[in-house]
Protein backbone atom coordinates (compact mmCIF):
# COMPACT_ATOMS: atom_id res chain seq x y z
CA UNK A 1 0.00 0.00 0.00
CA UNK A 2 3.02 2.69 0.97
CA UNK A 3 3.94 1.91 -2.83
CA UNK A 4 0.60 2.18 -4.18
CA UNK A 5 0.25 5.18 -2.11
CA UNK A 6 4.08 7.02 -2.99
CA UNK A 7 2.80 9.74 -5.38
CA UNK A 8 -0.68 10.48 -3.55
CA UNK A 9 1.72 11.05 -0.90
CA UNK A 10 3.87 13.50 -2.39
CA UNK A 11 0.65 15.17 -3.84
CA UNK A 12 -0.72 15.85 -0.09
CA UNK A 13 2.71 16.71 1.07
CA UNK A 14 3.00 19.36 -1.57
CA UNK A 15 -0.97 20.55 -0.11
CA UNK A 16 -0.03 20.89 3.32
CA UNK A 17 2.91 22.73 2.27
CA UNK A 18 0.72 24.81 0.52
CA UNK A 19 -2.06 25.17 3.23
CA UNK A 20 1.02 25.67 5.82
CA UNK A 21 1.83 28.42 3.50
CA UNK A 22 -1.35 30.60 3.67
CA UNK A 23 -1.42 29.85 7.50
CA UNK A 24 1.61 31.71 7.33
CA UNK A 25 1.02 34.56 5.49
CA UNK A 26 -2.27 35.08 7.36
CA UNK A 27 -0.66 35.00 10.46
CA UNK A 28 1.97 37.63 9.02
CA UNK A 29 -1.04 39.90 7.80
CA UNK A 30 -2.95 39.52 11.17
CA UNK A 31 0.50 40.31 13.08
CA UNK A 32 0.97 43.09 10.90
CA UNK A 33 -1.72 45.27 12.69
CA UNK A 34 -1.43 43.47 15.90
CA UNK A 35 0.65 45.68 17.71
CA UNK A 36 -1.44 49.00 16.99
CA UNK A 37 -4.82 47.36 17.83
CA UNK A 38 -3.26 46.00 21.12
CA UNK A 39 -3.63 42.33 20.79
CA UNK A 40 -0.22 41.73 23.09
CA UNK A 41 0.54 41.60 26.26
CA UNK A 42 3.75 40.60 28.75
CA UNK A 43 3.61 37.55 31.36
CA UNK A 44 6.19 37.41 33.81
CA UNK A 45 7.78 33.89 35.42
CA UNK A 46 9.45 33.89 37.95
CA UNK A 47 13.54 33.18 38.41
CA UNK A 48 14.34 31.91 41.85
CA UNK A 49 17.86 31.84 43.77
CA UNK A 50 18.10 27.92 44.38
CA UNK A 51 20.19 28.81 47.48
CA UNK A 52 17.35 30.70 49.58
CA UNK A 53 14.40 30.38 47.01
CA UNK A 54 14.62 33.78 46.72
CA UNK A 55 13.01 35.86 43.96
CA UNK A 56 15.67 37.53 41.81
CA UNK A 57 13.75 38.09 38.66
CA UNK A 58 11.25 37.40 36.47
CA UNK A 59 11.64 36.74 32.79
CA UNK A 60 8.98 38.83 30.27
CA UNK A 61 7.67 36.59 28.10
CA UNK A 62 5.06 38.27 25.13
CA UNK A 63 1.78 36.83 24.53
CA UNK A 64 -0.66 37.18 21.21
CA UNK A 65 -4.24 37.18 21.97
CA UNK A 66 -5.88 36.96 18.14
CA UNK A 67 -9.05 38.19 17.98
CA UNK A 68 -10.63 34.81 16.31
CA UNK A 69 -8.05 32.15 16.86
CA UNK A 70 -7.29 33.14 20.27
CA UNK A 71 -4.10 32.74 21.55
CA UNK A 72 -0.95 31.74 19.16
CA UNK A 73 2.13 30.79 21.09
CA UNK A 74 5.34 32.65 20.52
CA UNK A 75 6.72 29.63 19.05
CA UNK A 76 4.44 29.88 16.56
CA UNK A 77 4.38 33.91 15.88
CA UNK A 78 7.93 34.95 16.60
CA UNK A 79 9.54 33.36 13.87
CA UNK A 80 7.04 35.08 11.79
CA UNK A 81 7.78 38.34 12.61
CA UNK A 82 11.41 37.62 12.74
CA UNK A 83 10.95 36.96 9.02
CA UNK A 84 8.96 40.03 8.35
CA UNK A 85 11.09 42.20 10.09
CA UNK A 86 7.50 42.96 12.71
CA UNK A 87 9.95 41.63 15.82
CA UNK A 88 11.84 45.17 15.65
CA UNK A 89 8.73 47.15 16.81
CA UNK A 90 7.15 44.14 18.59
CA UNK A 91 10.51 43.34 20.77
CA UNK A 92 10.91 47.15 21.20
CA UNK A 93 7.46 47.41 22.59
CA UNK A 94 8.43 44.42 24.93
CA UNK A 95 11.16 45.99 25.88
CA UNK A 96 9.30 48.94 26.96
CA UNK A 97 6.70 47.37 28.62
CA UNK A 98 8.95 45.02 30.82
CA UNK A 99 11.14 47.66 32.54
CA UNK A 100 8.00 49.98 33.18
CA UNK A 101 6.94 46.96 35.07
CA UNK A 102 10.21 45.98 36.49
CA UNK A 103 10.42 49.53 37.63
CA UNK A 104 8.06 48.95 39.97
CA UNK A 105 9.00 46.06 41.82
CA UNK A 106 10.51 45.98 45.27
CA UNK A 107 14.92 46.12 45.94
CA UNK A 108 16.84 44.70 43.26
CA UNK A 109 14.67 42.28 41.11
CA UNK A 110 15.19 42.15 37.57
CA UNK A 111 13.89 41.82 34.59
CA UNK A 112 14.91 39.54 31.92
CA UNK A 113 13.59 40.09 27.52
CA UNK A 114 14.42 38.25 25.17
CA UNK A 115 16.12 39.78 22.16
CA UNK A 116 15.92 38.62 18.75
CA UNK A 117 18.68 38.30 16.67
CA UNK A 118 17.08 40.72 14.10
CA UNK A 119 17.17 43.13 16.98
CA UNK A 120 20.75 42.84 17.77
CA UNK A 121 21.89 43.04 14.45
CA UNK A 122 20.11 46.79 14.52
CA UNK A 123 23.06 48.83 15.31
CA UNK A 124 19.72 51.30 16.97
CA UNK A 125 19.47 48.45 19.90
CA UNK A 126 21.98 49.88 22.58
CA UNK A 127 19.92 53.40 21.94
CA UNK A 128 16.55 51.57 21.86
CA UNK A 129 17.65 49.94 25.36
CA UNK A 130 18.73 52.92 26.91
CA UNK A 131 15.40 55.30 26.21
CA UNK A 132 13.31 52.05 27.82
CA UNK A 133 15.18 52.54 30.81
CA UNK A 134 15.17 56.06 30.95
CA UNK A 135 11.65 56.32 30.44
CA UNK A 136 11.13 53.85 32.95
CA UNK A 137 13.66 54.38 35.25
CA UNK A 138 14.94 50.86 35.51
CA UNK A 139 18.33 50.73 36.96
CA UNK A 140 20.63 49.16 33.90
CA UNK A 141 21.58 46.48 36.16
CA UNK A 142 17.96 45.33 36.49
CA UNK A 143 17.56 44.30 33.20
CA UNK A 144 18.87 41.72 31.59
CA UNK A 145 19.04 40.64 27.92
CA UNK A 146 18.40 37.23 26.75
CA UNK A 147 19.72 36.08 23.70
CA UNK A 148 20.07 33.17 21.69
CA UNK A 149 23.47 31.92 19.64
CA UNK A 150 21.62 32.38 16.60
CA UNK A 151 23.45 36.37 17.07
CA UNK A 152 26.75 34.61 16.35
CA UNK A 153 25.37 33.10 12.90
CA UNK A 154 26.64 36.12 11.08
CA UNK A 155 29.44 36.24 13.52
CA UNK A 156 31.36 39.91 12.93
CA UNK A 157 32.85 42.95 14.01
CA UNK A 158 29.36 44.36 14.31
CA UNK A 159 28.33 41.66 16.83
CA UNK A 160 31.55 42.14 19.04
CA UNK A 161 30.75 46.00 18.98
CA UNK A 162 27.36 45.53 19.93
CA UNK A 163 28.13 43.58 23.23
CA UNK A 164 30.70 45.92 24.16
CA UNK A 165 27.83 49.00 23.81
CA UNK A 166 24.69 47.14 25.79
CA UNK A 167 27.99 46.31 28.71
CA UNK A 168 28.63 49.71 28.78
CA UNK A 169 24.71 50.69 29.08
CA UNK A 170 25.07 48.54 32.43
CA UNK A 171 22.72 45.52 31.42
CA UNK A 172 23.15 42.16 32.30
CA UNK A 173 23.38 39.82 29.33
CA UNK A 174 22.28 36.28 29.16
CA UNK A 175 22.73 33.27 27.08
CA UNK A 176 19.50 31.79 26.38
CA UNK A 177 18.50 27.60 25.37
CA UNK A 178 22.04 27.18 25.97
CA UNK A 179 22.77 23.45 24.89
CA UNK A 180 20.78 23.29 21.99
CA UNK A 181 22.13 24.03 18.33
CA UNK A 182 25.84 24.44 18.20
CA UNK A 183 26.88 25.77 21.40
CA UNK A 184 30.49 26.61 20.35
CA UNK A 185 32.77 27.48 23.11
CA UNK A 186 34.21 30.31 21.78
CA UNK A 187 30.69 32.05 22.58
CA UNK A 188 31.68 31.97 25.73
CA UNK A 189 35.23 32.86 25.71
CA UNK A 190 34.45 36.24 23.36
CA UNK A 191 30.81 37.36 24.96
CA UNK A 192 30.60 39.03 28.11
CA UNK A 193 27.76 37.06 29.16
CA UNK A 194 26.79 37.35 32.93
CA UNK A 195 23.95 33.74 32.89
CA UNK A 196 23.67 30.98 30.81
CA UNK A 197 20.67 29.48 30.83
CA UNK A 198 20.63 25.69 30.06
CA UNK A 199 17.75 24.66 28.27
CA UNK A 200 15.51 22.42 29.18
CA UNK A 201 15.57 19.86 26.88
CA UNK A 202 18.66 18.89 29.58
CA UNK A 203 16.36 19.35 32.65
CA UNK A 204 13.50 16.77 31.39
CA UNK A 205 14.23 13.50 32.97
CA UNK A 206 17.29 15.07 34.66
CA UNK A 207 16.15 13.17 37.96
CA UNK A 208 15.70 10.12 36.53
CA UNK A 209 19.05 7.67 37.32
CA UNK A 210 21.19 7.11 34.92
CA UNK A 211 20.22 9.88 32.74
CA UNK A 212 23.09 11.49 30.57
CA UNK A 213 21.14 15.22 31.14
CA UNK A 214 22.85 15.69 34.84
CA UNK A 215 26.27 15.16 33.67
CA UNK A 216 25.78 17.47 31.03
CA UNK A 217 24.05 20.21 33.38
CA UNK A 218 26.88 19.50 35.96
CA UNK A 219 29.86 20.09 33.09
CA UNK A 220 27.82 23.19 31.79
CA UNK A 221 27.83 24.50 35.46
CA UNK A 222 31.09 24.02 36.00
CA UNK A 223 32.40 25.98 32.83
CA UNK A 224 29.94 28.66 33.48
CA UNK A 225 31.01 29.15 37.54
CA UNK A 226 34.79 28.96 36.55
CA UNK A 227 33.74 31.59 33.99
CA UNK A 228 32.10 33.89 36.73
CA UNK A 229 28.87 33.20 35.09
CA UNK A 230 25.57 32.32 36.70
CA UNK A 231 23.25 29.71 35.44
CA UNK A 232 19.33 29.32 35.09
CA UNK A 233 18.21 25.78 34.94
CA UNK A 234 15.12 26.38 32.92
CA UNK A 235 11.64 23.98 32.83
CA UNK A 236 11.74 22.58 36.02
CA UNK A 237 8.32 21.23 36.53
CA UNK A 238 8.79 18.37 39.24
CA UNK A 239 9.64 19.45 43.19
CA UNK A 240 12.58 16.50 43.05
CA UNK A 241 14.58 18.01 40.33
CA UNK A 242 14.96 21.15 42.48
CA UNK A 243 17.04 19.02 44.64
CA UNK A 244 19.02 17.44 42.15
CA UNK A 245 19.37 21.11 39.88
CA UNK A 246 20.90 22.63 43.81
CA UNK A 247 23.12 19.55 43.98
CA UNK A 248 24.60 20.37 40.54
CA UNK A 249 25.52 23.70 41.46
CA UNK A 250 23.09 25.71 39.37
CA UNK A 251 22.54 29.31 41.09
CA UNK A 252 18.77 29.70 39.68
CA UNK A 253 15.79 27.74 38.81
CA UNK A 254 13.55 28.44 36.32
CA UNK A 255 10.12 26.66 35.88
CA UNK A 256 6.33 25.95 36.40
CA UNK A 257 7.64 23.86 39.86
CA UNK A 258 7.85 28.04 41.18
CA UNK A 259 5.56 29.78 39.04
CA UNK A 260 3.90 29.86 35.35
CA UNK A 261 4.22 33.23 33.70
CA UNK A 262 1.61 35.83 35.01
CA UNK A 263 0.34 38.84 34.58
CA UNK A 264 2.20 42.17 35.30
CA UNK A 265 0.04 42.72 38.82
CA UNK A 266 0.55 38.71 40.16
CA UNK A 267 4.21 39.03 39.39
CA UNK A 268 4.63 42.01 41.80
CA UNK A 269 3.03 40.97 44.45
CA UNK A 270 5.26 37.76 44.07
CA UNK A 271 8.14 40.01 43.83
CA UNK A 272 7.17 41.85 46.86
CA UNK A 273 6.55 38.49 48.70
CA UNK A 274 10.70 37.67 48.03
CA UNK A 275 10.29 33.99 48.23
CA UNK A 276 8.46 31.79 46.24
CA UNK A 277 7.45 27.94 47.18
CA UNK A 278 7.54 25.00 45.24
CA UNK A 279 4.10 23.10 43.99
CA UNK A 280 3.15 20.57 41.75
CA UNK A 281 4.10 16.87 41.60
CA UNK A 282 6.67 15.59 43.63
CA UNK A 283 7.66 11.83 41.83
CA UNK A 284 10.49 12.22 39.45
CA UNK A 285 8.53 9.34 37.33
CA UNK A 286 5.53 11.11 36.75
CA UNK A 287 4.23 11.31 33.46
CA UNK A 288 4.90 14.06 30.65
CA UNK A 289 2.72 15.74 28.40
P1 LIG B 1 12.56 31.07 26.11
O1 LIG B 1 13.11 32.45 26.06
O2 LIG B 1 13.53 29.95 26.28
O3 LIG B 1 11.45 31.08 27.25
C1 LIG B 1 11.16 29.97 28.07
C2 LIG B 1 9.95 29.23 27.58
O4 LIG B 1 9.79 28.05 28.35
C3 LIG B 1 8.64 30.00 27.73
O5 LIG B 1 7.77 29.59 26.66
C4 LIG B 1 8.12 29.46 29.06
O6 LIG B 1 6.72 29.62 29.21
C5 LIG B 1 8.50 28.01 28.94
N1 LIG B 1 8.62 27.36 30.24
C6 LIG B 1 9.07 27.87 31.40
N2 LIG B 1 9.07 26.97 32.39
C7 LIG B 1 8.61 25.82 31.87
C8 LIG B 1 8.37 24.50 32.40
O7 LIG B 1 8.58 24.21 33.58
N3 LIG B 1 7.88 23.56 31.53
C9 LIG B 1 7.64 23.86 30.21
N4 LIG B 1 7.17 22.87 29.45
N5 LIG B 1 7.87 25.08 29.67
C10 LIG B 1 8.34 26.05 30.50
P2 LIG B 1 6.97 30.63 25.77
O8 LIG B 1 6.48 31.78 26.61
O9 LIG B 1 5.97 29.85 24.98
O10 LIG B 1 8.07 31.22 24.82
C11 LIG B 1 8.72 30.40 23.89
C12 LIG B 1 9.88 31.11 23.25
O11 LIG B 1 9.39 32.23 22.47
C13 LIG B 1 10.85 31.73 24.25
O12 LIG B 1 11.73 30.76 24.74
C14 LIG B 1 11.53 32.76 23.38
O13 LIG B 1 12.50 32.16 22.57
C15 LIG B 1 10.37 33.23 22.50
N6 LIG B 1 9.82 34.48 23.06
C16 LIG B 1 8.87 34.66 24.02
N7 LIG B 1 8.67 35.98 24.25
C17 LIG B 1 9.53 36.65 23.43
C18 LIG B 1 9.82 38.05 23.20
O14 LIG B 1 9.27 38.97 23.81
N8 LIG B 1 10.78 38.32 22.25
C19 LIG B 1 11.44 37.34 21.57
N9 LIG B 1 12.37 37.69 20.64
N10 LIG B 1 11.20 36.03 21.77
C20 LIG B 1 10.26 35.69 22.69
MG1 LIG C 1 14.37 33.44 27.20
MG1 LIG D 1 15.26 29.67 27.06
MG1 LIG E 1 13.48 28.33 24.53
Amino acid sequence: AAKADGRGTHRFYHEDMLEGARHRKALEDDLRGALARGEFHVVYQPVVATRDASVVGFEALVRWEHPIRGAVSPGEFIPIAEESGLIESIGEWVLRTAAADAAGWPGDVRVAVNVSPIQFANSQLPTIVASALANSGLPAHRLELEITEGVFLNESASSDAMFSSLKRLGVRLALDDFGTGYSSLGYLRKAPFDKIKIDQSFVRGAAVTGNRNAAIIQAIVTLATTLGMETTAEGVEIQDEIGLIAGLGCSHIQGYVYGRPMPAEAAAEMAAEGKASPSGVRVSRAPRL
